[in-house]
């Protein structure tokens, strides 16, 4: 992309197009001032496939640099190409010398998109607490540059009438903003003011005093309503939890700004940006000794504390009222005192409350008081949670902010929609070489978590606009994903969980050749029909051979043992010719003779070679977390010990079959103290696991490892894998911008189904 470099003296004339996320982020009004400011003449257009634009003057590659470098913060260039044109003594559309805005071209078929949402930017922060700014205190203010994007939009092209301010006509002063290139509100979709946009239902002030009050509200914001409360206030931190009814899942906390964080979390240079990002994720830190200061129900028993800085104008409004509401941004960089609890508005296992009328029904017996606005949400969009693993973020939930931006694949494939998994739901849909992962849909097991889930199909496709030829779900046939994918009457393609793990990560790093893969799990359906999760795969884009696994254990019960570490500990006795042992050391947990007698008769104990059970089981056998409360707290809790993590000696066995044995690890887990225990467990799997690869890279000649599965958000293990695996000479992938685990699943499975649609030609 260069205009090659020529005397300052000549005067050229190139074509632009532009591709990539460059509509409604303020590109067309960054080319104009950047064509006015250099003399340039010329024009600049969106059109279905991006922007276009005609420059013509002098010194055009500075210009096509700084085209590039000083972007607006929310595009992303996929691509510039640039053409010569002859040089025109009057160039079209224009008077020489002058540089225009042309009207949109809107006619072909749609390939641009919505951008997402942004937390709000600098200047707009300035003008909310600015006395003499007409959108002083105002909760609605936005530019082109931050604001609501996604949420509100329900097809494209992204255009006011499109998303749900289409009901707020501009005023005289917002419509002169809007109209006016130099203008940063410059064709700003979603731009509002007190006079003709969107209020709420509540004052800021009563807000701020119903939480200091210790009241619970639900909050509206941009993707959905919010929990709120007090997080210093131990009620009513305690009230919530009840209510919510979750017994030990964390709470995410929102401080004013970086200055506030520390007070309760350590936070690195990486985590810092993370959290202060325009995406404003949930970012998991490790708590401080400041952390006592918060209710005990926050994050009980995790050494992990979820917090998250503001992003719309109210919850700056909010922290701003509780002090005192001074001028400026300055009392921003000062630490505050103000922490709230903020957490999805849902009931247990169910999708985030969007709508006033719903907030008020089914959040009725949560809520002291709903505070609603008339925006309404379109799109639903959770908060994302992030970790940094290796200095590098980890998502673990993509959410808000992070959607609707395409993963780039290797290469073009035909359009296929893939369902994902049934729990941590996502979709994709892909187009060209875009794959375009869904928002966090969450558990497919209530009626309104389907509902969700369809909606989210639907939208995804009004907004990618391809039409599928291959409909891919999970191998599983009792998975409400899979169960859809049948009603659709299009082409079907099961594919294998772990493949879809291992082939998520390779697409996001946008590799297509051979390559291992390991996949550390909790349960998902092998080829064989058997409970996989544990697995060395030599995967080849959309074929895979299983090269070995964890040896497996037994699943006593059935699905109560994924619930239930002390049942994985019993399994892990009864594996070590210890099963009278059993009801002595575990009968406080739960019927250990019984379950003793299942295993004697292998009875209702089907095997599993999953690593997330491998994990309960230590938990269980170390007395930690015997019955868990959410899912994966037995490895969290276990994770959370880790100091120093070591190598047991003699810890693990590799057989002829290349299965995997941590027995010897198990065994001289029995009795430990839990904090050794866990230190020995996690230095020894990973050593184990560096072990087994390595090996199967020597046999295979191949170099390159993808790391997938659930059990890649456990930090330990995932920063031992990389450094381990990197020691031994291999190249290691990893998930980055799309989660490990099943949240990123519905990625592999489009690329495994595109690869196959291509070779078909269907
Ligand atoms: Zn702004
Ligand atoms: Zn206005
Ligand atoms: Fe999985």
């Amino acid at each position: 992309m260069s205009c090659t470099p020529e005397p300052p003296e000549a005067v050229r004339r190139c074509r632009l197009r532009i591709r990539g996320q460059v509509q409604g982020v303020g590109f067309r009004p960054h080319v104009y001032a950047l064509a006015r400011s250099r003399g340039l003449s010329g024009w600049v257009t969106n059109d279905t496939e991006g922007v276009l634009a005609e420059v013509q003057g002098h010194a055009l590659p500075d210009f096509l640099s700084d085209l590039v470098d000083r972007a607006p913060p929310l595009a992303r260039i996929d691509d510039i190409r640039v053409e010569d044109l002859r040089v025109e003594p009057r160039p079209v559309g224009t008077v020489a010398g002058e540089f225009a805005i042309l009207e949109s071209r809107r006619a072909g078929a749609v390939a641009t998109e919505v951008p997402p949402d942004a937390a709000v930017c600098p200047a707009c922060l300035e003008e909310l607490f600015d006395p003499a700014d007409r959108r002083y205190r105002y909760p609605f203010l936005t530019c082109t540059h931050c604001g609501p994007r996604f949420t509100i939009t329900g097809r494209l092209p992204y255009d006011r009438p499109q998303t749900s301010m289409a009901g707020f006509p501009l005023c005289a002063a917002c419509a002169a903003e809007y109209h006016d290139p130099a203008d940063r509100r410059f064709h700003a979709q979603p731009i509002a003011c007190p006079e003709c946009g969107p209020h709420l239902s509540m004052p800021v002030d009563e807000i701020a005093a119903r939480l200091a009050a210790g009241e619970i509200l639900a909050l509206k914001g941009l993707g959905g309503f919010h929990l709120a409360c007090d997080a210093r206030n131990g009620a009513a931190v305690a009230r919530l939890r009840r209510a919510k009814q979750r017994d030990g899942k964390p709470f995410a906390v929102m401080v004013a700004g970086l200055a506030s964080v520390g007070a309760f979390a350590e936070a690195d240079a990486g985590e810092a940006a993370l959290l202060a990002s325009i995406e404003r994720p949930v970012v998991l830190l490790r708590k401080s000794a400041g952390a006592a200061a918060l209710a005990d129900g926050i994050a009980p028993g995790l050494p992990w504390l979820g917090v998250l800085l503001p992003y719309t104008p109210l919850h700056y409004l909010l922290f701003h009222e509780a002090a005192g509401r001074p001028s400026g941004t300055g009392w921003l960089e000062v630490p505050q005192d103000l922490v709230l609890v903020m957490t999805s508005a849902n009931v247990s296992g169910e999708p985030l409350v969007i709508d006033g009328a719903d907030a008020a029904r089914r959040l009725g017996g949560i809520a002291d008081a709903t505070v609603d606005h008339d925006r309404p949400i379109v799109v639903r969009a959770d908060d994302g949670v992030v970790r940094q693993v290796a200095g590098r973020p980890l998502a673990v939930r993509r959410a808000r902010g992070a959607v609707p931006t395409p993963v780039r694949l290797a290469r073009p494939v035909p359009p296929v929609l893939a369902l994902g998994a049934h729990f941590k739901s996502t979709v994709c849909l892909t187009r060209g070489a875009d794959a375009f992962l869904s928002q966090h849909i969450g558990d497919l097991d209530t009626a309104e978590g389907l509902r969700f889930f369809e909606e989210a199909v639907a939208h995804l496709r009004r907004l990618v606009g391809s039409e599928p030829v291959l409909v891919a779900h999970d191998l599983h046939p009792d998975y409400a994903s899979t169960r859809y994918a049948e009603t659709l009457g299009l082409p079907t393609l099961a594919v294998q969980h772990h493949h879809a793990h291992i082939a998520a990560v390779a697409a996001e790093h946008g590799v297509a050749g051979r390559l291992l893969g390991l996949a550390l799990d909790g349960v998902g359906m092998g080829d064989d029909g058997a409970a996989w999760g544990g697995e060395l795969l030599e995967v080849d884009g959309p074929r895979f051979r299983r090269l070995g696994h964890l040896d497996e254990l037994a699943l006593p019960g059935g699905d109560a043992a994924a619930t239930q570490p002390w049942r994985m500990a019993a399994a892990a006795l009864h594996r070590l010719g210890r099963t009278d042992q059993i009801a002595p050391r575990l009968a406080q947990h739960g019927p250990a003779a019984e379950l003793a007698e299942l295993l004697r008769r292998d009875l209702r104990c089907p095997p599993t070679s999953s690593a997330g059970r491998l994990f309960d089981a230590a938990a269980g056998l170390l007395g930690l977390c015997p019955v868990a409360s959410f899912e994966a707290e037995a490895a969290m809790r276990l994770e959370g010990l880790v100091g120093v993590p070591r190598v047991q000696a003699g810890g693990w066995s590799i057989d002829a079959d290349n299965r995997l044995s941590l027995l010897p690890l198990l065994e001289s887990l029995i009795g430990r103290g839990a904090q050794e225990g866990a230190e020995l467990f996690h230095g020894t799997l990973v050593a184990a696991l560096v072990d087994w690869v390595r090996r199967a890279a020597e046999a295979t000649g191949l170099r390159q490892v993808a790391l997938g599965g659930g059990c890649l958000v456990n930090k330990v293990l995932a920063e031992g894998l990389i450094e381990g695996l990197a020691g031994c000479g291999l190249a290691v992938l990893t998930a980055r911008a799309v989660p490990p685990n099943d949240g990123g699943l519905a990625l592999g499975q489009a690329w495994i189904a595109g690869l196959r649609a291509g070779e078909t030609g269907e």
